[in-house]
């Protein structure tokens, strides 16, 4: 045996490996063309994908009904092993699957990943999984919202691996249990102690992560997670240039191994933590830490923290002696600015000066402001690195949407508007109705329907160009509100600004400017906007414009004030 055997074994002794054996391959691949097929969702292709390679050892399958229920009672499969979370495979009740058949599972883009047994099929109860497993009901919590959308129905059954889920990036750094495993052996470990992360690291956890390996006497298995994390999370490309930048630098060489996790997290709190630490020990890691506040979703719908601080590490203690792994807790980091060190927090005595930054912060106080963080929080490297991917609140994207009767002056007002942004070094995109019926929407016309499917084109186009860094005005008629609501969550509610240019139906009349009222009241058009159709006006829309009283430049300098005070023009 190499030296790895000096490491710590997985789970169950052995790590489950379900991808078959090349030989059988092709059989195999020439079956699933008779099959039905099963679409895997983003979360059940990260757990197939780590159940197929022993991240999950000993799971083999996705979890049948006596797996499910032990482990919603005792945090146990059905064999009595360990193990807090649910892995399941989740379809509607019409699926095209059958007892005792085979499915082809398949990826987003239909690719064959492998072929599933159906030996069991069973219905799941939503509330009281959310109960059991998370603490609560409460669709604040990322996941509860997730499992409303669920499938009713669990499949169990013998899983066969022709290919995994493909990646394409960082393929370096994607090391299976047993690559892991094998990496840490060559670094002539056997003590290795595993930090689990979903964002950035600053200097207060490379300060936590050194102090760790250095108690154990052992090297550090970095394991971030780039599979499902806490919607608005740092994006892990982001976070993974960064880990980058740091191990070269900043960890002493030999002392440290960068391995990327595809785990979809559960935020599930206590009991995600001693999930993880199930998972590094698969990995071949002898320690896992345990930080403030572990894997956790944030706050209730009453603002209140789902779960203590505390509450993980508490619940990792309980079975430490049967996980087999030992935990390394930590409370928080300060920085003690009058001696220029870390700290944890219970060994700091009472009356001394600390700093920190919290994660909203460094949001919206350094990076929306375009304001570096400083290097006692961050190595200067990774500062970088953040605000290249997070630039300032004048460089990110954001759309003005005019909104308002034919004749009431949007185009007027966005026209003098979209001058001024210019004016103010800002990049725009003029998306007009009358203009993007003539390309975009061209052949659409004013029925119900028509109208809907132009404003949620011109809605999809806009989000791109936010989310790009561009600023869009828009102006249309949009009478509708609900497809107004819609296009505001497709750009995302912090990034819309919704005008309404409230001119009376007699002043847009008597202007007339192109003469659709005097056809629509000699009924040549008919389900006109006012007339004979109906205008939803916003009932709480960020601006809403006066064009009687003041003047199209007027109004345009009070939308470009909103942006100001915003921060999306300087
Ligand atoms: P919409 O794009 O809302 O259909 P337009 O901007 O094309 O409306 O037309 C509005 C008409 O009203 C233009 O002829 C414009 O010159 C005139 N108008 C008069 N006063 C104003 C004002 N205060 N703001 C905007 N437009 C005005
Ligand atoms: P929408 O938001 O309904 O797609 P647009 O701003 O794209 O509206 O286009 C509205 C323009 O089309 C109006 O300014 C008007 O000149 C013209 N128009 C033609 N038929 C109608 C109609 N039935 N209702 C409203 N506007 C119409």
């Amino acid at each position: 045996m190499p030296s790895t055997s000096r490491l710590i074994q997985p789970i169950g002794g052995t790590l489950v490996n379900l991808i078959v054996a090349e030989e059988a391959q092709p059989d195999l691949r020439a079956r699933a063309t008779y099959l039905p097929s099963l679409q895997l969702s983003e979360r059940a292709l990260y757990d197939l994908e780590l159940m197929a390679i022993g991240g999950f050892s000993p799971l083999d399958r996705f979890m049948n009904r006596a797996d499910y229920e032990r482990v919603l009672a005792e945090m146990r499969l059905d064999g009595g092993q360990l193990f807090p979370i649910l892995v399941m495979l989740l379809v509607e009740r019409n699926a095209d699957v059958r007892l005792d058949r085979e499915v082809a599972l398949r990826d987003a883009r239909n690719e064959l990943l492998g072929i599933m047994t159906v030996e069991e099929a069973y219905e799941w109860d939503c509330a009281e999984t959310a109960q059991q497993v998370l603490g609560t009901r409460d669709v604040r919590h990322p996941l509860v919202a997730e499992m409303q959308r669920w499938g009713a129905v669990a499949l169990s059954g013998r899983l066969q691996m022709l290919a995994l889920p493909a990646h394409h990036d960082f393929s370096d750094l994607r090391l299976t249990p047993a690559e892991t495993r094998a990496r840490l052996g060559a670094l002539g470990a056997s003590r290795v102690v595993a930090f689990q992360t979903r964002n950035p690291l600053h200097r207060a956890h490379e300060e936590l992560t050194k102090r760790a390996a250095a108690a154990i006497d052992g090297v550090l298995l970095l394991h971030p997670v780039v599979g499902m994390t806490k919607p608005g999370d740092v994006d892990y490309y982001t976070r993974v240039r960064a880990y980058k930048v740091l191990v070269d630098r900043y960890y002493e060489r030999g002392h440290v191994l960068l391995a990327l996790l595809p785990l979809a997290m559960r935020l599930a709190g206590p009991r995600e933590a001693v999930w993880h630490a199930l998972i590094r020990r698969n990995y071949g890691a002898s320690h896992f830490i345990v930080g403030r506040d572990h894997a956790s979703p944030g706050l209730d719908s009453a603002g209140k923290p789902f779960y203590g601080p505390y509450d993980a590490q508490e619940l990792v203690a309980r079975f430490q002696e049967e996980l087999g792994i030992g935990m390394l807790p930590f409370g928080e980091m300060m920085y003690l600015p009058d001696e220029d060190r870390y700290e944890e927090v219970s060994r700091i005595p009472r009356m001394v000066r600390t700093a920190s930054i919290s994660g909203t912060q460094v949001r919206e106080e350094f990076l929306n402001a375009g304001q570096k963080l400083p290097d006692w929080f961050t190595r200067p490297e990774v500062a970088q690195i953040l605000m290249d991917s997070y630039p300032p609140r004048h460089r990110q994207g954001v759309c003005v949407w005019f909104t308002g009767l034919s004749g009431a002056g949007k185009s007027t007002t966005a026209e003098t508007l979209t001058t001024l942004l210019l004016e103010r070094g800002r990049q725009v995109t003029v998306l007009d109705g009358d203009v993007v019926r003539t390309h975009l929407s061209k052949g659409l016309g004013f029925s119900k329907e028509d109208r809907d499917t132009n404003i949620r084109r011109i809605g999809f186009v806009t989000a791109e160009i936010v989310r790009h860094g561009g600023v869009v005005v828009a102006a249309a008629v949009s009478p509708y509100r609900a497809t107004r609501d819609e296009v505001r969550h497709m750009v995302g509610e912090d990034r819309f600004v919704e005008v309404f240019v409230d001119t009376p139906l007699d002043v847009c009349e008597r202007r007339d400017s192109k003469g659709v009222y005097a056809k629509a009241r000699r009924g040549e058009i008919t389900g006109f906007t006012g007339i004979d159709d109906p205008y939803e006006a916003p009932e709480n829309p960020e601006i809403t414009l006066d064009t009687v009283v003041s003047t199209p430049e007027q109004n345009a300098r009070r939308v470009l004030e909103h942006l100001e005070r915003q921060g999306f023009v300087r």
